[in-house]
């Protein structure tokens, strides 16, 4: 079934020459789907319009079949959780009260958590392996650990849609990959339709799925991830020379791209 559909849309930031424009794609239930693109190319912007934080000038965005600003903020935040771009953040909050942010939609006109809401921030942190950790701070874990936090609150929201947007920056390889392994199996073991923005191609060549190219506000490609990654598109997009190669191992078909560069400094 159809979660996501954009058709036709057109934005723009008052002053500025960049144009999102022609956006037609469409999200199923359970798809696993990553954002590729350079800088400034509009991945963000999408997001922001699907989120209904921005509003498109053309064509709609429908969120199961009904237009994201028909939906209240707290219908909107129960269908669909946001993880944004460095959410690593000065605040002094534990763990725990993070994660138990993503029950804010449901809190009732009290304001408090109810058995339900503990016991399903309980569960999100079990889910993402943060359980030991959650009575410490934000601030004192590791990077990968704080984005796991931001996830189990994205978890904890118990929407069946995600947005990630480059949840895997400032993290080193291991927790790269732990991360996204980690959306894998929520994806395919909760059913979850999950969507990332990343800026690693390798990181992204390391799972199948499928792949959404933008280059200068417009979908460029769209298509399974082996088909994204060859070296005639990364040229067109990234403007750079690469060689694609491939590797089969056991977790699947593994895609490696390296950068041909003939010229020494
Ligand atoms: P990406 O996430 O692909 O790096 P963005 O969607 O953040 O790209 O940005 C696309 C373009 O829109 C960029 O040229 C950026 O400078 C511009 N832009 C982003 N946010 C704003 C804003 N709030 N006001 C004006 N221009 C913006
Ligand atoms: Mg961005």
């Amino acid at each position: 079934m159809k979660i996501l559909e954009l058709n036709n849309v057109e934005f723009h930031y008052p002053g500025s020459e960049f144009r999102l424009a022609n956006i037609n794609l469409t999200f199923n239930e359970n798809d696993f789907a990553f954002i590729l693109g350079p800088n400034g190319s509009g991945k963000s912007t999408l997001f922001k319009l699907i989120l209904g934080s921005k509003k498109p000038e053309k064509g709609t965005i429908k969120l199961k079949s009904k237009n994201v600003f028909e939906y209240s903020d707290k219908e909107r935040a129960k269908n669909i959780a946001y993880v944004p771009q460095s959410s690593l953040t000065v605040y002094p909050y534990s763990i725990y009260e993070i994660v138990m942010m993503g029950r804010t939609p449901y809190f009732n006109f009290t304001g408090f958590e109810r058995k339900r809401d503990m016991e399903i921030v309980d569960e999100a942190l079990e889910t993402v392996g943060l359980y030991g950790l959650r009575n410490k701070g934000i601030n004192e874990v590791s990077g990968g650990e704080a984005q796991r936090a931001f996830i189990a609150r994205a978890l904890a929201q118990k929407s069946d849609l995600i947005l990630l947007d480059e949840p895997t920056a400032h993290l080193d390889l291991k927790h790269q990959y732990s991360i996204i392994k980690l959306l894998r199996k929520l994806n395919e073991e909760q059913g979850l339709t999950i969507i990332s923005i990343i800026h690693d191609l390798n990181l992204a060549g390391n799972f199948n799925g499928r792949a959404i190219l933008m280059k200068n506000g417009k979908v460029f490609a769209d298509d399974k991830i082996e088909k994204i990654l060859i070296s005639e598109r990364i040229k067109e997009v990234f403007d750079v020379d690469s060689e694609v190669s491939t590797k089969t191992l056991d977790s699947g078909k593994k895609i490696f791209i390296h950068i041909l560069d003939k010229q020494k400094f």
